[in-house]
């Protein structure tokens, strides 16, 4: 997206538009590493040193309450944020905890048995993948 547009569109969230906030969205806009809060704020304090951390997470905070980007909770040690929030699944590295995205419609595959459903009309499935990345297979072997 165009930075003009995005920097309009966080106007009209109330956000106080900063360098340093600026340069959070450019990091997130279109990132597909799925970053931790950890990982923005030690990327963009490369070129902000006077970045906080706490400025990292309250702006991950509104983005988030604004539904511009989303929390994925796969892994159990931290939380990734994905600026993709369209509806889609993950797949996690066990060992080395990098995550990648599955972009598959599994609702026609997936049906609550009857015996659980109990009249439940499903809006939406969610699956979550564990597996291990090639690098960390290669060193499982030694
Ligand atoms: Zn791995
Ligand atoms: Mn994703």
């Amino acid at each position: 997206m165009l930075m003009e547009k995005i920097i309009a569109k966080y106007k009209d969230m109330g956000l106080r538009l900063t360098p340093q906030r600026i340069a959070i969205l450019k990091y997130l806009d279109g990132n597909t590493s799925h970053p931790t809060a950890d990982n923005i704020y030690r990327d963009v304090k490369q070129t902000y040193p006077t970045l906080s951390f706490a400025t990292v997470y309250n702006t991950l905070q509104t983005l988030r309450e604004h539904g511009e980007v989303m929390e994925v909770t796969i892994d159990p040690i931290r939380k990734h944020y994905d600026p993709n929030t369209s509806p889609h699944h993950h797949v996690i590295c066990i060992s080395c905890n990098d995550l990648w995205d599955v972009f598959v419609d599994y609702s026609d595959v997936l049906k609550l048995p009857s015996n659980v459903a109990k009249g439940i009309k499903t809006v939406g499935v969610h699956v979550d993948f564990y597996g291990l990345c090639k690098n960390c297979q290669k060193s499982e072997r030694g």
